[in-house]
C-alpha cells in the first residue's frame, strides 16, 4: 500500500469518527457540536455523502440545506435519502407523498428537524417493465433485470465491494432497517426465520421450511443494510437437476432412490451471511524436555503465534443446520459485488436473526478453536503432548461485511418421510440428508465380517503349514 492510500485511509477513518460522533450529538439535540464535528467530517473527506446529508439537520436555513444536499449527491449519487430530501426542498415532492414515518433514529431522541432527517424517507422499490408494465425479475443467466412478461432487458451495473466497516458494537443499529421496507417483510410461523419477500408474489411461504405460514414482521425490528451480494447464478432448472445427480450418487443411498424420490419444494432465498476479517494472536505455553540423559530437564516455553482470518463466515440465521451450511460451502467470496436491490427483483431474501454482536463471538470462538487446532499439530506444543495451554488471546483488526449468498432450500420426499436438501446458488454444490439403505448397511457390515474370516481362516492355515 502506498502512503498516499494510506493518507487517505487515514482521513477516511478521521472522517468516519467524527461523522459518528456528529450523529450521536445530533440525538443529543446539541446541533452548534453536531454541526462542528460534521463540518470537519467532511473536511477530512469531501466524499462522505452521509456526513453532507446530516449536516442539513444542522440548519434551518433550506438554502444551506440544498447545498449541503448537493454535496452529498455529488459525493454519492445513488444516495436515495439526499436526493428525496433535494426533491422535497426544491418542492418537486410533496411531504405528503411520501411513505409514513419510520420510528425516530434513537430511541430517546425526537426528530424535529424534519425535513432534514433525511434517512427517514422511504424509497418503496418495485421493479417495473417500462414497456409493458410487467414485473422485472433478475435474471441468473443475463446478471441482469429481465420482464418476465415482454423479455424487455434492462442492465445492471455490477459495482466493487465498498470497504469493509470496523466491528464497533456502538453502531447505530437502527440506521439500517430501512433497506428492507423496499420489500415485504415476514416472520416464518413454523421455523421462525425471517424473509423478504419481492413484491408481487402470491401465495407466499416460508424459503427456508416451505411452510405457509408467513406473517407479516414488525417494521420496526433493526436490520443492518447489507453491503455486499453474491448474484444468484442458478435457475429452478438447474437446481433441480443438481439435486436429481446428487440423488444417484450416494453409496449407502437405495437404489430406487433416484426413481422414487418425490419432487418436492425447492426454493431461492439468499441467506444472510457475517463476514469477518481479522487476525488472532495466541500466546502459548508448552511443557518440554530439553536436553538428554541426566541433563534433561522439563521446563515451560512459551510462544506467540498470529493467525489471520481475512473471510470467516458467520451463517445470520439459525434456520438453517449449521453442518448443512457446512457442506454447501465454499462460496467463491470473489464474485461478491456491491449490494442493489436490483439482485432482489422477484428472488427472497432471508433476514438475520443471529445480531453483530452473536455472530462475532460466534466467529471468535469459532476462531479460537481453528487456531488452536492448528498449534496442537505443530510442534512445540505436539511434542509436548497434553501438557500446554493457550494462555491469552488477542483479535486485531476486526471488521465486517454483511453478505447475501445465494442458496436454494428444499425438500423431497421418499417412502413418507421428507428429507432436507440445499443448493449453493453459486457454485450448484448439493449437500442434503439422505435416506440409507437397511441392506446396503447390513451388506457392508457382512463384507466386514467376511473379510475378517478370511483374514483368520488364511492365519490358521499359515500356523498349520508351519507347525504341520
Ligand atoms: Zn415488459
Ligand atoms: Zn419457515
Amino acid at each position: 500500500m502506498s502512503t498516499l492510500d494510506r493518507d487517505a485511509e487515514r482521513r477516511q477513518r478521521a472522517a468516519e469518527d467524527l461523522y459518528r460522533h456528529g450523529r450521536a450529538a445530533l440525538a443529543a439535540h446539541e446541533r452548534d457540536r453536531a454541526h462542528a464535528l460534521l463540518q470537519q467530517a467532511v473536511d477530512y473527506d469531501r466524499g462522505h455523502s452521509q456526513a453532507w446529508l446530516w449536516l442539513t439537520a444542522t440548519t434551518d436555513d433550506p438554502a444551506e440545506q440544498k447545498q449541503y444536499l448537493d454535496w452529498a449527491i455529488a459525493a454519492d449519487p445513488g444516495n436515495t435519502a439526499a436526493r428525496r430530501g433535494l426533491g422535497l426542498l426544491t418542492g418537486q415532492i410533496k411531504a405528503a407523498d411520501l411513505a409514513p414515518a419510520a420510528p425516530a433514529l434513537e430511541p430517546s431522541a425526537t426528530t424535529p428537524e424534519a425535513p432534514a432527517a433525511p434517512e427517514i424517507v422511504i424509497i418503496r422499490r418495485t421493479f417495473v417493465c417500462p414497456r409493458c408494465g410487467g414485473r422485472l425479475r433478475f435474471d441468473p443467466a443475463l446478471v441482469d433485470l429481465r420482464c418476465e412478461h415482454c423479455g424487455y432487458v434492462e442492465g445492471v451495473t455490477e459495482e466493487p465491494l465498498a470497504g469493509e466497516a470496523v466491528l464497533d458494537f456502538t453502531l447505530p443499529t437502527r440506521q439500517g432497517h430501512r433497506w428492507a421496507e423496499a420489500e415485504r417483510r415476514f416472520t416464518c410461523g413454523q421455523c421462525g426465520a425471517g424473509t423478504l419477500l419481492p413484491v408481487g408474489v402470491t401465495s407466499p411461504t416460508c424459503p427456508f421450511c416451505s411452510a405457509a405460514a408467513l406473517v407479516a414482521a414488525p417494521e420496526e425490528a433493526e436490520l443492518l443494510p447489507p453491503q455486499g451480494v453474491i448474484p444468484m447464478a442458478l435457475e429452478a432448472e438447474t437446481a433441480q437437476q443438481r439435486v436429481r445427480a446428487w440423488l444417484g450418487q450416494g453409496r449407502l443411498a437405495p437404489d430406487d432412490l433416484r426413481a422414487l424420490a418425490r419432487r418436492g419444494s425447492l426454493q431461492p432465498v439468499y441467506v444472510p451471511f457475517w463476514r469477518f476479517n481479522s487476525a488472532l494472536t495466541t500466546r502459548w505455553r508448552a511443557k518440554v524436555t530439553e536436553g538428554a540423559g541426566r541433563a534433561a530437564q522439563t521446563v515451560w516455553r512459551e510462544g506467540e503465534e498470529t493467525f489471520f482470518y481475512p473471510r470467516w463466515l458467520q451463517a445470520g440465521t439459525r434456520a438453517l443446520p449449521r453442518d448443512l451450511v457446512r457442506q454447501i460451502e465454499p462460496y467463491n467470496l470473489d464474485g461478491l459485488v456491491r449490494y442493489k436491490p436490483e439482485y432482489l427483483a422477484g428472488w427472497p431474501a432471508g433476514t438475520y436473526d443471529l445480531s453483530l454482536a452473536e455472530a462475532s463471538l460466534a466467529a471468535r470462538a469459532g476462531m479460537l478453536a481453528d487456531a488452536t487446532r492448528q498449534l496442537e499439530r505443530r510442534a512445540p506444543a505436539a511434542q509436548a503432548g497434553s501438557e500446554w495451554q493457550v494462555t491469552s488471546n488477542t483479535f486485531t483488526g476486526q471488521t465486517y461485511q454483511l453478505v447475501l449468498l445465494p442458496l436454494w432450500v428444499g425438500h423431497y420426499g421418499y417412502r413418507g418421510r421428507r428429507f432436507r436438501v440445499l443448493v449453493n446458488g453459486q457454485t450448484g454444490q448439493v449437500a442434503g440428508d439422505r435416506p440409507v439403505d437397511g441392506v446396503k448397511v447390513a451388506l457392508l457390515a457382512a463384507m466386514g465380517l467376511a473379510a475378517t474370516l478370511l483374514v483368520s481362516v488364511a492365519a490358521w492355515l499359515a500356523y498349520l503349514a508351519i507347525n504341520g
